[in-house]
């Protein structure tokens, strides 16, 4: 038998746990009926997801407080809404901690932010320290710690696989060690997994099943949605979709080929083509400051940018026929008409029927900030989804 098509009935039960899920995040306390309307899933159907999420202690059951008269309706909420988790971007330059709710709420002032140590037995050292020193002034227990990498993490041994510019990870099973430094569950993503998480958890794609996450901040990769699940490849390495070619004879690439994607069409790529023009070596957030009190001469540059973007964005809707592209990234924004000129030369190259059907989605919202969310949203997914998802699998 296809064990694709064995595996459907739990995928499909996998799936409306996860919305579910992500539902209570975002707009907890609510009725059954109140979950039913917003994940479209049927009142049977809902009923019987909570009744399981309940007994397995992912969901509290409470009487409605609020209800009125008669006998109270019943409200639900994740069980942890009141603990805490840390969010840890790591960086090749820096590391930046955050301590959140259960809900995905980042705490304003909770942000500590260190410089990424060279040697890797310091570098889990250093971690282990912040989180002691912010563990100390968290509310209520502390459930676990998500962060998120820029590097390719192998599914099966959970190494990683390749880290550029962080080569002292290579090699290791980081989240293993921070979970043995830390004794509390730990999940480490590769940052377009973050993302992902991010945005399936608590942005615009909660009910999507079929969308594009892009991210061209500083290179230039995807996450892909198909049919509710996140392709990952066999070995989880799926999305490095800057290495894709396009000029043959182009600049050479930091994997090490010619002409990929990446060297033409990133927020990195701006500002080092920005700084040979202007002769002096700023990054992005320079330019954009800077650029806002001159305005540099450097419509070519960025035109040039988005024209390859398009082209990316254009191959990825002609592939999976997304219902959205949600595209990460700052260049785009440096000048008002330059998502039009997106749409107007993806329209040119995308097949006419799936364009249609995509809504292209410039997201406002800075690329750092999204990372820490995602590295939020990895552990509270492990502790939540994760776990019923592995619960389902011991059955
Ligand atoms: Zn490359």
């Amino acid at each position: 038998m296809n064990p694709k098509i064995a595996q459907k009935p739990s995928h499909e039960r996998q799936r409306n746990e996860e919305l579910v899920i992500g539902t209570l995040h975002a707009r907890q306390p609510l009725s059954r009926r109140g979950v039913a309307q917003h994940t479209g899933i049927s009142y049977p159907t809902v009923s019987k997801i909570l009744a399981d999420l309940v007994a397995t202690k992912v969901v509290d059951e409470q009487d409605d407080q609020y209800s009125g008269f008669g006998r109270p309706a019943k409200v639900y909420r994740l069980a942890d809404e009141n603990r805490s988790v840390l969010g840890l971007v790591i960086g090749p330059a820096h590391c930046e901690l955050v301590v959140a709710s259960c809900d995905g709420h980042i705490r304003d002032d909770s942000t500590c932010r260190f410089r990424t140590p060279r040697r890797f037995s310091t570098l889990v050292r250093t971690i282990a320290e912040r989180v002691e020193h912010l563990a100390g002034g968290v509310e209520g227990k502390l459930m676990g710690l998500g962060a998120t990498i820029p590097g390719q993490i192998d599914r099966e041994s959970q190494k990683i696989v390749t880290c550029p510019n962080m080569h002292q990870v290579e090699g290791k099973q980081i989240g293993a060690e921070l979970k043995r430094a830390l004794n509390i569950p730990t999940a480490v993503v590769q940052c377009m997994q973050g993302l992902y998480l991010a945005e399936r958890m608590f942005g615009e794609a909660q009910t999507l099943n079929d969308f594009v996450l892009l991210n061209y901040y500083g290179g230039l990769g995807v996450a892909v949605c198909v049919e509710g699940r996140l392709l990952t490849g066999v070995s989880g390495l799926a999305g490095e979709f800057g290495h894709t070619t396009v000029d043959v004879n182009g600049p050479v690439c930091g994997c090490g080929n010619r002409g990929c994607l990446e060297t033409f069409a990133t927020d990195k790529v701006v500002a080092e083509i920005v700084s040979r023009r202007i002769g002096r070596t700023i990054d992005v957030e320079e330019l954009f400051q800077q650029d806002a009190q001159q305005r540099f001469d450097i419509d070519d540059i960025l035109e040039q940018a988005v024209d390859y973007l398009a082209v990316g964005v254009a191959s990825a809707i002609n592939i999976f026929n997304p219902e959205a592209v949600f595209l990460h990234g700052r260049f785009l924004h440096l000048r008002e008409t330059l998502c039009d000129r997106l749409r107007q030369q993806v329209r040119r190259r995308a097949l006419a029927a799936s364009f249609e059907r995509c809504r292209i989605v410039p997201v406002a919202q800075r690329v750092q900030e999204s990372e820490r969310v995602g590295a939020v949203a990895a552990i509270l997914h492990q502790l939540t989804v994760g776990r019923r998802a592995q619960e389902l699998a011991d059955v």
